[in-house]
Order: structure tokens, then sequence, then C-alpha cells
């Protein structure tokens, strides 16, 4: 079997174990559904409805008007009781439509029986998958019909399904490939029918074995699609790390995959276009990992949109001791949530609780000058450097450094024997850099 991988990056323990073995759960529909109007990157959509107004399970409640914008279905049928400001998983305020759910699940009229799939063109399959609001469901929430997009001068020969997940404690994409993988395969096949493209790769690493054979089998009704089985190692997942493992193309700095012929999205994706293509079902619902060492019963559930992190930690038995911290997404690229009112997203991958001897901030020292960080880095940048600066407030000079390409992995925060919150100095750099850009653009 060929272990691809990239260059850099570190081992991290991967506490895969809590959750990897149990079957996914089909969590009961809460009784209110908080469905936020911003699940993408780009503009927020517009409420689509009214507060008092009936929506069935699976008719748009929310449109955008840019480009770069992905609609938000209503994940049950029911009421629309009222339209309020929450917080959201990203750590923002946005505004959210919540629907009390009647329990009849009746479905919009949009969503149908099989339909035939062979006679779509690649034009009609980008506009199924913008109607049903998919979004690139590893985090980034890119909306996934602008990626298909055609691109003057530029064609696609790759698509690539990432089904690496190599942040610690998330194993949802692992159960969504042992337990749906000819939906996968499916939905790669209409992807690549999407953007003219006749070869596809599925990404898997080895510590996943169950996968890649599953994954293995299913694709053998598609010969252009095969699997790459890639080395564990922390962030293969990342995208332009995941098209060097698997093509040994580099994406040059600030390009898009599209410019070495590439298109990568999440396995969790290809399953939503599937839905979406062959039964007209919007993206209403999502595979969530829940696991951490405060979480009573870590376990894996398919989840409608819109549920409150709380209704998924009670089912999960509730915390165990005195709680840390409540992640969104992965410990390492997650982002820390400071409530659990906040309600499940396209983008939620897991949701970690961790208990507070875990989660402590240990004492910083000064750098030994290792150069662990900069062997560790996968964008192949000076962390230490590039933090001493961003310390100095030398943003210009971060800027010469290349602070920009940093995927803020936070490999070198991770690897650094100093403890030097170096992610966090880097971060407030390229924030700095990005205003100065907008200053000059502006003044332009
Ligand atoms: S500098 Fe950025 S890309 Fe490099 S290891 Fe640190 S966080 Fe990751
Ligand atoms: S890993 Fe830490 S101690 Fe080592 S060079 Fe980088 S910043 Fe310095």
């Amino acid at each position: 079997m060929r272990r691809a991988t990239f260059r850099g990056g570190i081992h991290l323990p991967g506490y895969k174990e809590l959750t990897s073995n149990s079957a996914t759960v089909v969590l009961p529909v809460p009784d209110k559904l908080y469905i936020p109007l911003s699940q993408h990157i780009g503009a927020p959509c517009a409420p689509f409805v009214n507060v008092g107004e009936r929506v069935k399970k699976g008719q748009k409640i929310g449109v955008g008007k840019g480009f770069v914008s992905a609609p938000v279905h209503s994940s049950v049928s029911g009421t629309v009781t009222d339209i309020l400001i929450m917080e959201h998983p990203s750590g923002s305020f946005v505004p959210c439509i919540v629907v009390e759910n009647d329990r009849q699940e009746e479905w919009a009229e949009s969503v149908k029986s099989a339909t035939d799939t062979e006679i779509l063109s690649p034009e009609e399959l980008r506009s199924i998958i913008l109607n049903a609001g998919i979004v690139g469901m590893g985090g980034a929430t890119f909306p996934t019909h602008v990626k298909y997009s055609p691109v003057e001068g530029r064609q696609v020969d790759t698509v690539i399904l990432n089904g690496v997940e190599c942040e610690p404690y998330l194993t949802s994409d692992h159960r969504l490939m042992l337990e749906k993988p000819e939906q996968i395969i499916a939905g790669l096949g209409y992807i690549m029918k999407a953007v003219n493209c006749r070869k596809g790769l599925i990404g898997i690493e080895d510590n996943k074995p169950d996968a890649v054979e599953k994954m293995q089998n299913a694709a053998k009704a598609n010969p252009g699609i095969s699997v790459v089985v890639l080395k564990e190692k922390y962030p293969q997942g990342s995208e332009k790390q995941l098209i060097y493992a698997c093509t040994g193309r580099h994406v040059p700095v600030g390009g898009l995959p599209i410019a070495v012929g590439v298109i990568v999205n999440n396995v969790a994706t290809a399953v939503a276009i599937t839905d979406a293509v062959e039964h007209g079902i919007p993206l209403i619902e999502r595979y969530v990992t829940v696991s951490g060492d405060g979480i009573v019963t870590p376990a894996n559930y398919l989840v409608r949109i819109g549920t409150l992190f709380n209704d998924l930690i009670l089912q999960s038995g509730g915390f165990t001791g005195e709680t840390e911290k409540i992640i969104a997404g992965g410990p390492m690229m997650g982002k820390t949530v400071f409530t659990s009112h906040i309600p499940v997203v396209k983008g939620t991958s897991g949701i970690l609780v961790m208990q507070k001897k875990t989660g402590k901030i240990s004492a910083e020292y000064p750098c030994v000058r290792c150069a662990k960080c900069v062997d560790a880095c996968p964008a192949f940048l000076e962390p230490t450097s590039l933090a001493k600066l961003a310390r100095r407030r030398l943003w210009k000079e971060t800027e010469d450094g290349d602070v920009m390409s940093c995927i803020e992995c936070g490999s070198c925060a991770f690897i650094c024997p100093s403890q030097i919150p170096l992610l966090q100095h880097i971060r407030r750099a390229k924030q700095a850099v990005l205003a100065a850009r907008t200053l000059t653009s502006a003044a332009q």
C-alpha cells in the first residue's frame, strides 16, 4: 500500500478510539431548531419567511444575494416562532430563524423520489448543488457551487475527496465512510461530472484501515475513482497538504487548488450532494462527533442543523468533572465557544468538552532555538521569527516573511518545548497585515 504525505507536520495523540467504533446514533429531533442565516463563507442570507409562517422540512427559509452564498432550509416542518440574534459556533452573533417542530416531518415539494441522474448536465448539477445550500462540510463552509463554476483558462483534472480527518477526537467522517461508502462514491461521481473531470481520488489516513477497505470496495463501481492511503500526520487534511500528498502538486502561495487543476471536497459534502441530486434533499443534517474527557459518553450523531449543542451534550450523558472549555470542531483548529446554547451548523464536525486538567494553560519559557517549529511547519515558514517580529509589531516584516501563507494549523505551538503561543502571535500579525492591505486598497 502506497502511503503518501507532505513535508513538515506533527504526530498528535488521536483519542479517536473514544468514538470510532460506535455506530452513528440518530439524535432525537428537538422541539425547537435555531437555524442561523449565516452558515457559509460570504454574505449572510436574508430571511425568506416571516414569524408565524408554517414551513415544511427542506423548505428554503433564507436566501443570499451574492454569488458567494448558499441558501438555508428548515430542517423540520413546523412554525417560525422568532427571528433572533444568537451566538454562532464561529464566535460571532448572527440572525437565526427559530422553528417550532410540529413533528409532522412534512417535506417541501422540491424534495422528490429518485431522479434519472444520467441525463443531468454539469450546469444542472451545479444548479441543484446551489439550491440545496451545500457548503464545504469539513469546516471551511465555502459554497460548493462556487467551487465548481468554470474558471477561464483553468481545467480541473482531479477531484480529491478529503477523508483524512486528522484532528484528534473527530471521527464523524470516519463513521460516514464506514456507513455510507456508496453515497460518497456517487457524490464524487456527480462532482466529477459537474466539473467535467474524469479522475477522482479519496485521501484517507492509514489509521483508518476499515474505511480504506470500505471505500476501495465501493470505488470499484467507478473506474475513474481510487483511494490514496496517506500517512497519519497532522495537518494531512489541510487542502494544500492533501493536494501535495495525493498529486505531488504545490498550490502556489495565495493561489487556489484550481491553479493546479484540482478541486477538494470533504466526504460529508459528497454525501450531501448525493442526497440533493438523487432526491432533491437540501443540506439539513450532518454527522457530528461529541467527545473529550469532559463528556460522559462520547459518540457520533446524525443531527438536524439548528439543534443546540446542549441537546447533544445532554444526549451524551452531560458533563463530567469541571469543564475547562467547549470547542466547536477539533482541538487544533476548532473554536472555543463560551456557551453550549448555540446551534449545530453546516460546518460543525464536532463538539469537544475538555475537563479542567487537560485544558490547563502552562507557563511560557524563552525560546531555546531548537527549530522544532520550523521543521513542523507544513507551510515552510519560520514560526519563531514570525512570532518575534509580531511581538515587536513589525507587521511589514512579518508580511515579507510570508505570514499570510500560515494555515493556522497550530503545529508550531504544539511542538514548541518552551510553550510559546506562536500561533497567537502569528494570527495577530495576519490580522494586522490584512487590515493594512484593506486600508491601502481603500485609499487607492
Ligand atoms: S506557522 Fe502557521 S502553518 Fe506553520 S506550523 Fe505554525 S500555525 Fe501551522
Ligand atoms: S520550537 Fe519554540 S523553542 Fe524551539 S525554536 Fe521554535 S519557538 Fe523556539
